[in-house]
C-alpha cells in the first residue's frame, strides 16, 4: 500500500454513484453515475438475486490497478463489518444481512469499507465539514425519510445491528394510527420527514382552526387553492417569503424533533446537531430558524443547537472515503 492510500469510492441510494476519493481535502474527482440494479432495471429479477447484482456493478466499474481500497456508502443500516442488515428501498424488505464489504473484497481484491448513508455524513462533517470542531455532535437528515446518528469518541456510534443513534423510528405518539414507512404507527419520521410535511399542510389547509389562515396565506396563493397543487418547493418559497401560515405549519411540523432532540440532549449533552437532507435544505433558513427557535425552549444554550451540514449532495461519497481513512489509520 502506498504511503497515501488511494480510495475509490461509491454511494449507493436511488442510483450509484462512483468517484475517486483525495484525503486531503476530502475532495473527489472523476465522478460519475451508475444506474442501479433494482427490481424495475432488471426485469422483475428476485429479490434475494439483487445483492449480488449490485456487487458486481461496483466491482466491474473499479480500475483495480488505480486503487488500494473501496469504500461504500449506502441507504440502509449497515452493522460492523459492512454487513447490510437491511436496505428496503433498495432491495425491498425481504432482503437482510447481506455482507456487503466481505462480497465487494473477494470480488476486488481491495481492502472494503462499507457503511451507512447517515453515518458517512457524520465523518464528511467530522474530517471536512461543519462539524470539524465538534468532538460529539449527533448528525439528522431529513429527507423522505429521518436518519440520525451520534458521533462520540472518535467514532460514529452503529450497534449491533447498525441502528444505534437512530431517532426516526422513536414513538413519539402512543396509539397513534399514522402510518410509518417501517410498519410502524406513530413514528417520529411519520410526522417530521417530507411526506409527513406534505400531510401535515393538508390537513392543516382543512383543518377548522386553521383553514381560513390557510385560505389567505401565499402557499394557498402558490398552489391555487388546491392543496392537491401543494409541493414541497411550493412549502419553501412560501416560507422563504415569511407567510405566516406556512411559518406556522413549519412549527407543527418540526415540534416533534425539537422535544426528540431535547431527550437526545438530556442522555447525551452533544454540542452540536448538524441537520441535513434534502427536505431541510430546499426549505433552508425557515426550517432551520424553526427548529432551533423550539429547541431553545428544551435546551438551555448561549449558541443555537442546531446548525446545517454541508449541502453538495456528496456528503455519501466523501463520508465513505473518511471513513476507509479512519480505518486505514
Ligand atoms: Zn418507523
Amino acid at each position: 500500500m502506498t504511503a497515501v492510500p488511494r480510495i475509490c469510492v461509491f454511494s449507493v441510494d436511488r442510483t450509484i454513484r462512483q468517484a475517486s476519493f483525495h484525503n486531503n481535502r476530502g475532495s473527489l474527482t472523476l465522478v460519475k453515475e451508475i444506474p442501479l440494479p433494482t427490481r424495475s432495471t432488471t426485469f422483475g429479477t428476485a429479490p434475494r438475486l439483487l445483492p449480488s447484482m449490485l456487487v458486481d456493478t461496483i466491482a466491474h466499474n473499479v480500475p483495480k490497478m488505480h486503487f488500494d481500497a473501496l469504500a461504500v456508502a449506502i441507504a440502509g443500516p449497515v452493522a460492523p463489518g459492512g454487513v447490510v442488515t437491511k436496505a428496503p428501498n433498495i432491495w425491498g424488505p425481504e432482503v437482510e444481512d447481506f455482507p456487503l464489504a466481505f462480497r465487494l473484497a473477494s470480488e476486488t481484491g481491495l481492502q472494503t469499507t462499507v457503511i451507512n448513508d447517515v453515518t458517512a455524513i457524520a465523518w464528511r462533517e467530522k474530517m471536512y465539514g461543519t462539524a470539524k470542531q465538534y468532538d460529539e455532535f449527533q448528525v439528522i437528515t431529513v429527507s423522505e425519510g429521518l436518519g440520525s446518528k451520534l458521533f462520540t469518541g472518535g467514532q460514529v456510534v452503529i450497534g449491533e445491528d447498525g441502528q444505534a443513534g437512530e431517532i426516526g423510528h422513536l414513538t413519539i405518539k402512543p396509539g397513534s394510527t399514522v402510518h410509518c414507512g417501517c410498519g410502524g404507527y406513530g413514528h417520529l419520521e411519520s410526522f417530521t420527514a417530507a411526506p409527513a410535511a406534505e400531510r401535515i399542510a393538508r390537513e392543516l389547509s382543512v383543518g377548522p382552526e386553521t383553514s381560513t389562515a390557510y385560505n389567505q396565506s401565499l402557499l394557498a396563493k402558490l398552489t391555487g387553492k388546491g392543496i392537491e397543487n401543494l409541493t414541497r418547493a411550493k412549502i419553501a418559497a412560501a416560507a422563504q417569503a415569511g407567510d405566516p401560515f406556512t411559518l406556522a405549519f413549519l412549527s407543527t411540523l418540526c415540534g416533534p424533533l425539537s422535544i426528540t432532540i431535547g431527550e437526545v440532549f438530556a442522555k447525551h449533552p452533544v454540542d452540536k446537531f448538524i441537520l441535513t437532507g434534502d427536505f431541510t435544505f430546499l426549505i433552508g433558513k425557515p426550517y432551520l430558524d424553526t427548529l432551533n427557535n423550539l429547541v431553545s425552549q428544551e435546551i438551555i444554550h448561549t449558541e443555537p443547537m442546531v446548525s446545517f451540514g454541508t449541502n453538495d449532495g456528496n456528503s455519501g461519497l466523501i463520508g465513505a472515503g473518511a471513513a476507509a481513512l479512519a480505518k486505514l489509520g
